[in-house]
């Protein structure tokens, strides 16, 4: 697996007169190794694959890794005169890099190399926009831990409570059913809050009449989940009701519409359009979605100047959103898998509204 995602990254490269890659993301070099730190540099080329790291993961890297990368103990600081060393070895002459990660720092160490580094971010970050039978499995894994939690929480949620003690219960109980750690902090927002697109979960107690949005997601095997709904405390006034209804209606639209080999750029204009036409539009200020694997936002994106193509295999997120400041807001989002003929929505939790 590990050999055939490298080759295709050199496929890739190839075609721009590339023979090495400077793997140094903390996701990349996980998908291309399976090694779970960022305290690595991983050298690929067609004469061999090397990640170089320190005493304190040789071990770790040398499990992770198995046979299809060498690993190469080095010094603590990842020295250059080691990189230099591999990718000489390696015969690489024009060498990828990550630009979009680097630091300043490190850039400036790695311009004494003896090759000349290209800029190559997002053409390495695509060899991971189709999703293999695994990484698959383990997306379904974290959404179906995801709803699980969500499922306890709504029985233990109540007017009251804070959104941070929401927060805190909803974090526990993801690790309770098998999360590694959340995709991304859990966000909440109650009542005005909900305004906030990605509200911070505060000391605002959940008060009769509040909408609380709730996004969150959790990690199986580095693979993330994403999961947004907006829940009810009591009965909501007329206009929060329908809001309520206008993003759902939007959001099952997209759904009714997303086929595998569809324009991104298209799906989002299908939630948006709903939006406007009932005049609230200004208050869908973000795009409809993105793609989700190893990184909780990764391509493809689904915005109004996406040019990216849902091919099967992608992921992307269907989250439309309405927010009116002073009032509250409301968005709905789901995970979706494209396949060959249709999608796998991965969320299985209710979309009507939950009256707490
Ligand atoms: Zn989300
Ligand atoms: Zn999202």
């Amino acid at each position: 697996m590990l050999l055939k995602r490298c080759e295709r990254l050199m496929d890739i490269l190839e075609k721009h007169g590339i023979d090495g890659a400077l793997i140094t993301s903390k996701t990349n070099i996980r998908y291309f190794s399976n090694f779970t730190s960022d305290e690595a540099v991983l050298i690929v080329s067609r004469n061999g694959r090397s990640l170089l790291t320190d005493f304190r993961y040789t071990i770790q890297a040398k499990e992770q890794c198995g046979s299809a990368i060498d690993v190469i103990e080095v010094s603590r600081a990842i020295a250059t005169d080691e990189i230099t060393a591999a990718l000489t070895r390696m015969g690489v002459k024009r060498c990828a890099f990550e630009d979009g990660y680097l630091t300043v720092r490190a850039f400036n160490s790695y311009k004494d190399l003896p090759v000349e580094l290209v800029p190559m971010t997002p053409d390495i970050d695509r060899c991971r926009l189709v999703k293999d039978g695994y990484e698959i499995e383990c997306l379904k894994k974290a959404q179906s831990i995801a709803d699980a939690a969500f499922a306890e929480l709504i029985t233990k949620i109540h007017e009251g409570m804070t959104e941070k003690e929401v927060a805190n219960e909803l974090d526990y109980l993801l690790r309770v059913h098998g999360a590694e750690e959340n995709s991304f902090d859990t966000i909440v927002g109650s009542g005005p809050n909900g305004a906030l697109c990605h509200a911070t979960p505060g000391a605002r107690k959940l008060q009769k009449g509040d909408l609380v949005v709730i996004d969150f997601g959790c990690k199986y095997m580095g693979y993330c989940s994403d999961m947004t709904r907006t829940i009810a405390i009591g009965e909501p006034c007329d206009e929060l009701k329908r809001i309520y209804d206008i993003v759902l209606k939007a959001q099952l639209t997209a759904l009714d519409k997303l086929h595998p080999n569809m324009s991104a750029k298209e799906l989002d204009g299908v939630a948006r359009d709903i939006i406007t036409q009932e005049s609230y539009g200004e208050c869908f200020g973000h795009s409809l979605g993105h793609g989700f694997g190893l990184d909780i936002h990764e391509a493809p994106y689904a915005s109004t100047r996406s040019q990216d193509t849902l091919v099967p295999g992608s992921t992307i997120t269907v989250e439309p959103g309405i927010y009116v400041e002073g009032l509250g807001g409301v968005r709905i989002e789901d995970d979706c898998v494209l396949t060959e003929d249709g999608f796998i929505n991965l969320a299985s939790t209710t979309k009507q509204l939950i009256i707490i």
